[in-house]
């Protein structure tokens, strides 16, 4: 039986293209004023001397908004860059500037599940602060109330074995009463690897079902039933 879900949220319970398409964008058009203007914040400090610490000297507040700019373009996930870009979308939300997306199919599911009083949980690469906003301002309202706790990676990689396990004893369960839900085929193996049960999505124009895999695969929540 299973007794909770852990879902991914790229590709599985939103879209790949919000997170690409308006989430990043939006971070990198806001994150030089954003700074500028906030230079002064507590949070905005720590982010400065990280991003300081990992270039292993003293950097002016422009060749610091250039670096993180050249970390955007180069798709890197750098702890102080992921919290800065929390902090922007933070403000973005607040503003009414963006809408977190969520497929009508997740959200159904999702709220089927939590009515049951099946635990549902996220793991994503975004950061736990960034999962949370994208779940407190949908066109749904605000969805936290469903989800019993969020991961990311400060639990370890998406693709290791290992992470999933660390999942499960920190929910308490056995990874075998654990169902996990994403797009990413070798997301899939490694939660699959660890023992748990694993559904991949393939979502209309995201992802194609993949030949010969190995273990369920849908289009949408609505094909999820033994749960
Ligand atoms: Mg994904």
């Amino acid at each position: 039986m299973v007794k909770a879900i852990l879902t991914d949220i790229e590709g599985t319970t939103s879209s790949i293209s919000f997170v690409k398409d308006v989430l990043f964008p939006y971070a990198e058009r806001k994150i030089p004023s954003f700074l500028r203007r906030e230079s002064d914040r507590r949070e905005v400090i720590k982010i400065l001397k990280d991003v300081e610490e990992i270039e292993g000297k003293e950097l002016s507040l422009e060749e610091v908004i250039k670096l993180l700019l050249r970390w955007i373009r180069e798709d890197k996930k750098i702890t102080p860059l992921k919290e800065l870009q929390g902090l922007v979308w933070e403000e973005g939300y607040r503003k009414g500037e963006l809408r977190g997306h969520i497929y009508e199919d997740a959200y159904e599911k999702l709220k089927e599940w939590h009515e049951k009083g099946i635990p549902i949980y996220v793991y994503s690469s975004g950061s736990v602060k960034a999962q949370k906003l994208l779940f407190s301002n949908t066109p749904y309202g605000d969805l936290t109330y469903l989800f019993s706790g969020y991961f990311d990676t400060n639990v370890g990689n998406k693709k290791d074995k290992d992470s999933y396990l660390r999942i499960a004893r920190k929910v308490g369960l056995e990874p075998e009463g654990i169902l996990f839900l994403s797009d990413n085929p070798q997301e899939i193996e490694a939660a699959a690897a660890a023992g748990m049960r694993v559904i991949r999505f393939a979502r209309e124009g995201e992802n194609e079902p993949l030949p010969d895999f190995p273990h369920t695969q849908v289009k949408s929540f609505k094909e999820i039933e033994a749960v």
